[in-house]
């Protein structure tokens, strides 16, 4: 672009941070400031292999207490921020308060810590897990759709976006214990059509992990359906302290 014009470009629409507002001279394509973005930090090992929940301290990644009691249906799960401080405040912006524009910058620091793990994956499709028709119509919008989105364009791998539905209403999983969002979610989804999945390696792919109750169950209904594998990708992981 000729540096007069970005320049008019950017006394009409300053580059301001997504965050804090402050002012970003080379925003690049994220749009956070540096000071916004040291508070948002990254997932770091040791964590467990198979579920993605990091450990504090130093050490070696060995599979959790959860993980050894009872085996997800995915092989593996990573995030690449911890659902907290900034991280939280840019997912609940763009969740609750309907800024959409905000998927870049989630959906692009994610791509990049999280490409390895993708391609080790080797998977072949991408499945975002879906809403219901009735908290969609009140959204206007899947949010792990719109990520996955921009992950498969920046990984290379096909987005399946109606692969899976919500057959069932669910009350929302917030205020619920692990036990009961297990139950609350049991039954809740099925895959479209068996066709698309069978055989294959998928990429199942959400905004945050919590208890991993959801996406436990994709994985098992899109293990029933045929998948060789899930693996998961989500923006953030929830650490309970
Ligand atoms: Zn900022
Ligand atoms: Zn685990």
């Amino acid at each position: 672009m000729n540096k007069f014009f970005a320049t008019f470009l950017d006394v009409l629409f300053p580059p301001l941070c997504h965050l804090c507002r402050a002012f970003i001279p080379d925003a690049g394509p994220l749009h956070i400031c540096p000071a916004c973005r040291e508070r948002m930090p990254a997932v770091a090992h040791p964590l467990c292999p198979v579920c993605g929940i990091p450990f504090l301290g130093v050490g070696d990644d060995h599979v959790c207490g959860a993980c050894r009691q009872s085996q997800p249906d995915f092989t593996a799960a990573r995030a690449a921020l911890l659902y907290e401080g900034e991280c939280r405040e840019l997912i609940h912006a763009y969740k609750y308060r309907y800024k959409t524009h905000l998927r870049r910058p989630l959906a692009l620091l994610t791509a990049a810590p999280l490409r390895d793990f993708v391609a080790a994956c080797a998977s072949e499709l991408i499945v975002p897990v879906p809403l219901h028709v009735r908290r969609l119509r009140e959204r206007g919008f899947n949010q792990a759709v719109l990520l996955g989105e921009i992950w498969s364009r920046e990984w290379g791998v096909p987005l399946e976006r109606g692969a899976m539905r919500r057959i069932r209403w669910t009350e929302p999983q917030i205020t619920l214990t692990a036990a009961q969002r297990r139950d609350n979610v049991k039954g809740a989804f099925d895959v479209r059509d068996a066709g698309v999945v069978k055989g294959r390696r998928v990429l199942l792919v959400d905004d945050v992990y919590t208890t991993g109750s959801t996406v436990k169950e994709c994985a098992h209904v899109l293990k029933a359906a045929g998948a060789s594998e899930v693996a998961v990708v989500t923006v953030a992981r929830a650490v309970e302290s």
